[in-house]
């Protein structure tokens, strides 16, 4: 008796980790991650969790995490850890019935992933896989010019700001891949080419992982 009802909490934990599909989308400002994940959430039907974007919600709500953030982002710095791991919490608590998630532009530092691998443990989850795009430096301040034509953000006008956003990318936020290829769950994909090109390549290797 005692065993049997082993074996079914067992089963019980592992579909709920079944059920469960998170997923990162990793890469530098500009490779593609907001176009992209704007289409993986509508595919395959995961709540689509940017810390960017949050984190703009709250400038323009003029809250006081909002004005204090914007004085990192306009210098093209990160906001500290805790914000925005505060903020992945309560949202992850806000959709307790989530298929999924599809985190962009978070985690961005070794300590931010190691958060949110606690976080999603606590919840019997994890994530399945990480997909980078790779984009070349020229063409992504080439991209992040021409979006800061109409974006409206003032972080993709400047090239200076733009410039300091990949350095600390490529020192704050590329250690994050190592930390994810250790768990053999960061895959490269090529960002260049058409948005339908890249949006097929990430389908596939999500598809594969989803059989
Ligand atoms: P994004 O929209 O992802 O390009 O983010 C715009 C800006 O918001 C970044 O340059 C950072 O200042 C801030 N930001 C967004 N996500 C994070 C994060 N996970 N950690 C720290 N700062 C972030």
């Amino acid at each position: 008796m005692y065993d049997i009802n082993l074996t079914s909490v067992y089963y019980i934990y592992r579909l709920d980790e079944k059920l469960m599909f998170n997923l990162i989308l990793f890469g530098p400002p500009g490779s593609g991650k907001g176009t992209q994940s704007d289409k993986l959430v509508e595919q395959y039907g995961l709540i689509h969790l940017s810390t960017g974007n949050l984190l703009r919600e709250e400038i323009s709500n003029k809250t006081p995490l909002g004005l204090e953030a914007k004085k990192f982002m306009d210098k093209g710095q990160l906001v500290p850890d805790e914000v925005v791991i505060g903020m992945i919490d309560s949202s992850l608590e806000q959709h307790k019935k989530a298929r999924g998630f599809l985190f962009d532009g978070f985690p961005r530092t070794v300590a931010q992933a190691k958060a949110l691998d606690k976080l999603l443990e606590l919840k019997k989850t994890s994530i399945a896989s990480v997909l980078a795009l790779e984009v070349n430096d020229e063409e992504l301040i080439k991209r992040l010019l021409n979006r800061g034509k109409t974006s409206g953000r003032s972080d993709d006008t400047n090239e200076n700001v733009i410039r300091k956003r990949l350095t600390v990318y490529n020192n704050e936020t590329t250690p994050v891949a190592d930390h994810y290829k250790k768990s053999k769950k960061f895959l490269a994909v090529n960002g260049e080419g058409s948005i339908e090109e890249i949006f097929s390549r990430l389908s596939e290797a999500i598809d594969k992982k989803l059989k």
